[in-house]
């Protein structure tokens, strides 16, 4: 059959090639974000951490990941995200990714403050401090320096928390970052509050709101804002100001949004405090009421046990005080019950931090465990594969490799046991390790049935020499008789000091001195003086 040749299919169009570098930027507006729109992070980071998967990016999907498990902790789902941080944290410090461990040291310290772990919010504030790059935007470095200023605050001495709040407010500053300063200033006036420190609460709102009018932020648009300066009023005696303040905020929320649900309970508190303080009882308990109904409505346990406290200050402001004892009881009640859930959920997070913990902690000591030889508890081969490498590389004129083997050893096997060979094994063992013992990066390694491997660095080869001559008399001169009876014990000894060649390179010549030092009579250490080829 005849017909027109077959055409070659049209390859299929190349697969464009996400833009890796645009979307770490992309996740960088993510991190830096100090609004609230959970939705649009979950949606951007889902689709870039699928983009990070296509092109095997592991670190853009870790950091699109930490997004997503931010995202579940402000839901309120904590016990979810916590593994998600851990595990990332781990990665990132493993594989020295700074950014990447800064920020899950950040999110940490935010999760653990959200379950009231103060002690793992600070230790983690003060870690994300550590580790943050070179490279880090302005608004990298003062956020955690703020977290410190919260992390320390309560404290009898109020001066370490406040200068933290102070030097990220001047790193904000420097930047023009408005945004963040206000967002400090509040937590500062808060922290101020809590302390008692009223004045110093008075200067901080104030500052934020200086600084949100030259700036042209509308502190309506962040509700909690708005309640720290009512609060500061509230605290200073100024209730009317405080009222004020309070009112404008609900107006402003008076739509009932579900974020703010909350800060607006909080909000109608307030005002019904300063309204108390002011004799206007009707008024206040219009608030209450209306905070009441929207904790009923929203499911919000905490602002509902608050309410309860405030209805029964109000009662008693009034003489009523049947009622007032009634609403305390349920305040109390209703604090119990939500103390008992918090607990649960906090042990939940816990657990799941604890787990993620110990099944890390496991694999770190099955993999010890493989690195190790069960006899002797030197190093074993498969670490030495792995270690050797960077080291000839962190330090390409500065390492010797020396091989250790044991001379006719064969003969104690044979003459005396085996069990016998193998408790002269570990005693050389721990010669040698003793002569490893000061060198920090050194390490001996079993890496044959009797035979074994000394890596020294910050060795001369002239004290390279020595060490290892010395550790062959160490050995020659242990006291053997117990064990071998009238056999000795020696080693021979080849050496060679690292001239930028590979790790294979360096055992390969390491191994040619061993010979040459067999072949001499045994019992003897021959060291590379000479220049070894060049990779
Ligand atoms: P040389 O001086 O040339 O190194 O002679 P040698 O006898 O030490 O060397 P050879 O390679 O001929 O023999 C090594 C012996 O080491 C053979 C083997 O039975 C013994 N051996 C290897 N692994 C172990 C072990 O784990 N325990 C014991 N007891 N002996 C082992
Ligand atoms: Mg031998
Ligand atoms: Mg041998």
């Amino acid at each position: 059959m005849t017909g027109p040749e077959p055409r070659p299919p049209t390859p299929p169009p190349p697969c464009p090639q996400p833009d890796t570098a645009a979307l770490h930027r992309q996740l960088e507006t993510i991190e830096d974000d100090l609004g609230f729109d959970l939705d649009r992070w979950q949606r951007d980071a889902r689709r870039i951490e699928a983009a990070a998967h296509a092109t095997g990016d592991e670190a853009l999907a870790l950091r699109a990941r930490l997004i997503q498990a931010d995202v579940r902790h402000r839901r309120g789902d904590s016990a979810a995200a916590a593994p998600v941080l851990w595990t990332v944290n781990r990665w990132a410090t493993e594989h020295r990714h700074p950014h990447l461990t800064a920020r899950s040291h950040r999110l940490l310290a935010l999760l653990l403050r959200s379950i009231g772990d103060n002690a793992g919010f600070l230790e983690h504030a003060v870690r994300c401090v550590e580790t943050l790059p070179e490279d880090a935007t302005a608004r990298q470095r003062a956020y955690p320096l703020m977290m410190l200023g919260d992390a320390t605050r309560g404290g009898a001495d109020p001066a370490p928390s406040r200068a933290r709040f102070h030097q990220a407010e001047q790193i904000a500053a420097a930047h023009h970052d408005h945004q963040l300063r206000v967002m400090i200033l509040n937590n500062l006036a808060s922290a101020e509050l809590d302390s008692g420190a009223l004045d110093h609460a008075a200067t901080a709102a104030a500052r934020m709101r200086t600084v949100a009018a030259a700036a042209g932020i509308n502190l309506d648009s962040h509700s909690p804002y708005l309640d720290t300066i009512a609060n500061v009023h509230l605290a200073a005696g100024n209730y009317t100001k405080a009222a004020t303040a309070a009112r404008h905020a609900i107006t402003t929320y008076g739509a009932d949004g579900w974020e703010q649900a909350d800060a607006l309970a909080d909000l109608l508190l307030t005002l019904a405090r300063a309204q108390r303080h002011l004799g206007d009882h009707d008024d206040a308990q219009r608030s209450l009421d209306r905070c009441r109904d929207l904790c009923l409505r929203r499911g919000l346990g905490w602002a509902h046990a608050r309410q309860l406290y405030e209805q029964s200050e109000l009662h008693a402001a009034r003489g009523h005080w049947q009622a007032a004892w009634e609403n305390l009881k349920a305040h109390h009640l209703a604090d119990r019950d939500l103390m008992s859930g918090h607990r649960e959920a906090q042990a939940r997070t816990r657990q799941v931090l604890f787990e993620t913990a110990e099944a890390r902690a496991d694999a770190e000591r099955f993999r010890e465990q493989a690195r190790r030889d069960p006899l002797t508890g030197l190093r074993n081969r498969r670490y030495t594969d792995e270690e050797l490498p960077h080291l000839v590389r962190q330090h390409p004129d500065n390492l010797t490799a020396a091989l250790v083997d044991l001379d006719h050893f064969k003969q104690i096997n044979d003459t005396l046991s085996h069990q016998i060979g193998d408790r002269v094994l570990v005693t050389v063992a721990a010669i040698l390790t003793t002569a490893v013992a000061a060198d920090t990066d050194g390490f001996a390694a079993r890496v044959g049935g009797e035979e074994f491997l000394l890596v020294l660095r910050d060795h001369s080869p002239g004290r390279a020499t020595d060490t290892l001559d010395n550790l062959r008399q160490a050995v020659a001169h242990y006291y053997w008789p117990p064990l071998t009876g009238t056999l000795p014990v020696t080693v021979s000894i080849g050496a060679a000091t690292c001239r930028r060649h590979s790790a294979a390179q360096l055992l390969a010549a390491a191994d040619t001195h061993l010979y040459t030092a067999k072949n001499r009579g045994r019992n003897q250490t021959c060291l590379d003086g000479a220049p070894v080829p060049a990779r």
